[in-house]
């Protein structure tokens, strides 16, 4: 049974704005509308819902998280503390035991001529699907009203804006958040700069396939420095237990040398990088994913009036190690901190762009200006090679968690 509204100025259970007829004209209108049901989206709307209130997604997938366009790495809570020390909501980054497929407790990164350095560091591989489906049932539950299926359409005016598949039957909605991925449509259309971020250094084409009849060891995922076959990017093995692993590279045009086409370079990976080869001889791909990855930081504004834009809408991935599931999570959540204060004391939308660059600003930064100074070392595989082995196992640490390491400040600086 639904809660009575801890805040909701209307009564829920009478359709609010209904007209009457015809039926095909119905007008639902919603407090919040989330354009996206991943992990950004449904944060949000978990939160809104518990607060009471009446909230809609739009989804385009027919199931949740399914088909999986993930490596599905998941930091445990613990590690997340460390990575992203000023979040206050850091309670929501948990996983249900049935939506976590393995557990790792390492993260090895493997250098262009096959070094290899080994750091601690927990995380779960999730089934994305069963994870994004639990999120739904509990923003269901507390009466958000989810449409999957629906590739949904924002249409903005004065008080909030449209969401629909078409104009003639959308629903309206006060507040709209955008949390349709990369690129955002949804961000696009509020006069978010979406198109300024597109370049050709800022966004990472991924592919990945999930392997089967592996023999690779369960607990440790492997981050590869390929820049023949990941280039501008890195190559992974992340099992998923019962012998299957998701793997896949990411990489940036810019890098790319002559005409190759990305599935030869992730078949280059899986055949030729010496030591991922040996990994996962005898492997069956069972499926093929990919999508693009926006890796240059936050975009320049993430608010206007009436719209906030969460996870990868916004940029909001970690742009030395690809991450985004937990800092969708994050911002969902803390856009939907904003909404409430809109809606109870009339603060204004910048209230997020506030709380997610006093919670999470730094790290991002860092980590873009890592990824920046990088960037000039990783087209040449020798010297990249020599500089991981200069760095050491904590350096490299620091630098794919977000830190800045110790003694490297004014390198960073200068080659960012
Ligand atoms: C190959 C690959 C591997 C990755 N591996 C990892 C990893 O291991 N760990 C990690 O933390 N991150 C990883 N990421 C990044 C991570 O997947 C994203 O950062 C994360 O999913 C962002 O969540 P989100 O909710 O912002 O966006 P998404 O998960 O992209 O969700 C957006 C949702 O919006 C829906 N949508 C889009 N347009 C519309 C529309 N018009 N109407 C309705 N619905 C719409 C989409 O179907 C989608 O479900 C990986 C990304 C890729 C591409």
């Amino acid at each position: 049974m639904r809660t009575a509204p801890t805040m909701l100025r209307r009564d829920r259970n009478r359709p609010v704005g209904l007209v009457a007829v015809p039926p095909s004209l119905i007008i639902n209108k919603y407090d919040v509308i989330l354009v996206g049901g991943g992990p950004g989206g449904l944060s949000s709307a978990v939160y809104l819902s518990k607060k009471g209130l009446k909230v809609k997604v739009f989804e385009k997938k027919k199931l949740l998280g399914k088909p999986v366009r993930c490596g599905e790495y998941f930091p445990v809570k613990e590690e997340m503390v460390r990575l992203l020390p000023r979040v206050k909501c850091i309670d929501i980054i948990d996983a249900p035991d049935d939506s976590v497929d393995s557990k790792c407790k390492s993260i090895r990164l493997v250098s262009p001529r096959g070094h290899e350095f080994e750091f601690p560091f927990a995380a779960y591989i999730l089934d994305r699907h069963v994870f994004e489906s639990h999120l739904g049932d509990i923003a269901r539950s507390n009466g958000a009203d989810i449409d999957v299926g629906v590739q949904a359409h924002f249409y903005p005016d004065e008080e909030g804006g449209w969401v629909g598949p078409t104009r003639e039957q959308a629903d309206h909605g006060e507040i709209i958040i955008a949390a349709d991925g990369y690129p955002s449509e949804t961000a696009e259309r509020a006069g978010l700069p979406e198109r300024e971020y597109a370049g050709p250094y800022t966004v990472a084409t991924n592919i990945e396939y999930l392997m089967t009849d592996l023999g690779v060891e369960q607990d440790v995922a492997e981050m590869y420095m390929d820049p023949r076959y990941s280039p501008g990017g890195y190559g992974w093995i992340i099992p998923k237990g019962h012998g299957r692993a998701n793997v896949g590279i990411g990489i940036r045009e810019p890098y790319v040398r002559r005409n190759w086409q990305i599935r030869e370079l992730l078949a280059g990976f899986i055949d030729k990088n010496k030591v991922a080869a040996q990994r996962l001889r005898g492997g069956q791909k069972a499926s093929l994913i990919g999508d693009s990855l926006p890796v240059d930081g936050p975009l320049a504004r993430t608010y206007t009036d009436r719209v906030m834009a969460v996870g990868d809408a916004a940029g909001m991935v970690m742009p030395t190690n690809g991450g985004g599931i937990q800092t969708a999570m994050i911002t969902g959540r803390l856009a939907g901190e904003a909404a409430v204060r809109y809606f109870e004391e009339k603060t204004p939308l910048s209230s997020y762009e506030e709380a997610w660059k006093d919670q999470i600003g730094l790290e991002m930064e860092n980590s873009k200006r890592m990824r920046q100074a990088s960037d000039r070392l990783m087209g040449h595989g020798f010297v990249f090679d020599m500089m991981l082995r200069l760095m050491g196992t904590k350096r490299i640490a620091d630098v794919i968690m977000c830190q800045v390491p110790s003694g490297m400040g004014l390198f960073v600086n200068m080659m960012a």
